[in-house]
């Protein structure tokens, strides 16, 4: 068996074709243009490619964006000062701060003091609460865009056995909570469960969120199961050259696609489905705050 490959690229392109052209009906209809701020403290060389990246996207489905940059330095006030008026800007739907922050600035401290309303990243204690009861709330990007995948390849989810392998706060759990409230069985594997392979061949769904890269062979998944690869790895690749590096996801591709029944892959997996879903969560915010339809298909 050869698993169907389920192409992200694709998929993200869709969804950001679905963003751009509602943003179009609501420019038109309601003269109303969504805006995303991100925010970056320091010059860590990994999270300026992303805030690049999100900064082009935004702008090509049409939206404002706006990036502020402060010094490794700055201090909290002056990071809460900025937050504070993005949080009273008008023209700002969305607000994100770029992780991780520099080890002087009170990471959970920063995120609360966003409006749960633009919270965009949905790492606020009040959308984790909301999604953790079943209400609606602003979803984590990246369990967001497994999500639609899992919707798109399966239709219905109810009654399936899910496992997630992570249980962090930005990927493992809310994974968990969205897979709930699709009703499936979840379980939520880590570093201290016991007899892992065994936990993994029970699952109809294998959402893998760990960093480690390959931990999860083939022979732990089921025949016709669904592999979600959460996990981007940056490997040494000697076959393409001295000192060449590659991605690679926390599933062993290879061995994983010969027995599960549809895999996504890495890199064109999982990551770009997470920008497309923080365009698809601005849109959300935005029709929300001025009381207006929401998209379909793009919340959980
Ligand atoms: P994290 O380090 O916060 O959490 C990792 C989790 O894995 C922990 O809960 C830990 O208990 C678990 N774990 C560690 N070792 C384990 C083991 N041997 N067996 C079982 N569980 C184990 O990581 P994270 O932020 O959740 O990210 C996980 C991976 O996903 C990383 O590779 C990260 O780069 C990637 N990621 C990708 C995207 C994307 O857009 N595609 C977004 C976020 C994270």
């Amino acid at each position: 068996m050869t698993a169907e490959i389920i192409d992200g690229k694709a998929f993200a392109a869709r969804v950001r074709e679905q963003v751009a052209t509602h943003v179009a009906k609501l420019k038109e209809e309601n003269d109303l243009t969504p805006g995303l701020a991100v925010v970056l403290v320091g010059e860590d060389p990994a999270s300026q490619v992303y805030v690049r990246s999100k900064g082009k996207q935004t702008v090509e489905v049409g939206m404002k964006s706006v990036e502020h940059k402060l010094d490794v330095d700055a201090s909290e006030a002056e990071l809460l000062d900025l937050i504070d008026q993005l949080n009273t800007d008008p023209t700002i739907h969305g607000i994100l701060v770029q992780l991780p922050l520099p080890k002087h600035l009170d990471e959970d401290l920063v995120i609360n003091s966003i409006d749960p309303a633009k919270d965009v990243d949905g790492f606020h204690i009040s959308n984790v609460g909301l999604l953790g009861t079943g209400q609606k709330s602003m979803v984590p990007c990246t369990p967001l865009g497994c999500l639609m995948m899992l919707r798109d390849y399966h239709g219905d989810l109810s009654g399936m056995n899910a496992v997630v392998i992570g249980r962090s706060n930005i990927v493992g759990k809310p994974m968990a909570n969205l897979l709930l409230g699709d009703s499936c069985t979840v379980t939520v594997a880590h570093s201290r469960t016991k007899d892992l392979p065994d936990v993994v061949r029970g699952a109809d769904i294998v959402v893998a969120a760990v960093g480690r890269p390959e931990m999860v062979p083939g022979d732990w998944i089921k025949k016709g199961a669904t592999v979600i690869d959460v996990g981007i790895n940056r490997i040494p690749a000697p076959e393409k050259g001295e000192g060449k590096m590659k991605l690679v996801g926390d599933v062993d591709f290879t061995s994983a696609a010969k027995v599960a029944g549809a895999i996504t892959p890495v890199p064109g997996g999982v990551g770009p489905m997470t920008i497309a879903c923080l365009l698809a969560n601005t849109l959300t915010a935005c029709c929300r705050s001025a009381g207006l339809p929401e998209p379909s298909g793009l919340t959980a």
